[in-house]
């Protein structure tokens, strides 16, 4: 699969168990020596995954429901 541009692909977090679901540029910036890492604003896991067509669309029936 071909990425997709920075920030334009909603993502899920890595983890399983965790439920953020954003963007890229929604991750918190954590500093680790000389530079920054972006990880979940959650759990602060590294690893995320771009969502599926499904799973996107359950988010956004999600977000809808709450308003957002
Ligand atoms: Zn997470």
């Amino acid at each position: 699969m071909e990425r997709p541009e920075w920030n334009t692909a909603p993502i899920r977090c890595g983890r399983t168990k965790c439920s953020w679901r954003g963007y890229e540029g929604e991750l918190s910036k954590e500093k680790k020596g000389m530079w920054t890492r972006s990880v979940c604003p959650v759990c602060g896991c590294q690893e995320y995954m771009f969502m599926t067509p499904g799973e996107i669309k359950a988010w956004e029936r999600k977000k809808a429901k709450e308003g957002k």
